[in-house]
């Protein structure tokens, strides 16, 4: 997202602090990638950006609530997004920026934005940092692993499919390999 883009090099000696609390920061990503999950209570950042050598120090914390499908029964499952993070952002090599250009015989326009794979990306030459990508990044990483609806969920049936948190679905449980069934047939037969 291009507004939340700050130039490293305008940063003042001390630091920036910076709040982002705008929804599509989250949300634009979240349709792009067809994640499922909905956020149920307002997310935030709070973060500092501190020049550095070669770089900048980018801290800050992430809070907010969001609802994911459940691992096991696939029912609502809320997870409280409480991230707090600290690092150092490298600012890409001086070449990067023509990385490229090579590739193609002169007459090619260079592309003013250049992405690189660190969060930093260069306009016009100046190094800038994406403060969106740095929120959507730090979102993921603090997402559940395994969500769950509650502690002890139950899950799903393999046989019918019924939620098993809703009661017993009176499916008798699997009775195993069926080659074994004549081993415990022989085993049977014997007295
Ligand atoms: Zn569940
Ligand atoms: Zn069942």
């Amino acid at each position: 997202m291009q507004k939340y883009r700050i130039s490293i090099n305008d940063l003042p000696p001390g630091g920036k602090e910076f709040d982002l609390n705008d929804r599509a920061i989250w949300q634009a990503p979240l349709r792009e990638f067809e994640m499922d999950c909905r956020i149920s209570s307002p997310l935030s950042a709070h973060i500092s950006v501190l020049p550095a050598e070669g770089g900048c120090l980018v801290r800050g914390e992430l809070r907010g609530q969001v609802v994911l499908p459940c691992n096991r029964c696939a029912e609502d499952a809320v997870a409280d997004i409480r991230n707090s993070f600290e690092e150092f952002e490298e600012l890409p090599g001086e070449n990067d920026p023509d990385a490229g250009l090579n590739a193609h015989a002169g007459n090619v326009a260079p592309d003013p934005t250049v992405e690189t794979e660190s969060r930093v990306i260069y306009e016009r030459n100046t190094p800038m940092l994406d403060l969106a990508a740095v929120c959507w990044e730090e979102f993921v990483l603090a997402l559940p692993t395994n969500p769950l609806c509650k502690t002890g969920c139950k899950g799903l049936c393999v046989q019918c499919g019924a939620n098993l948190n809703n009661g017993d679905c009176g499916c008798i449980p699997d009775k195993g390999d069926p080659r074994m069934a004549v081993l415990r047939e022989l085993t049977l037969h014997k007295n």
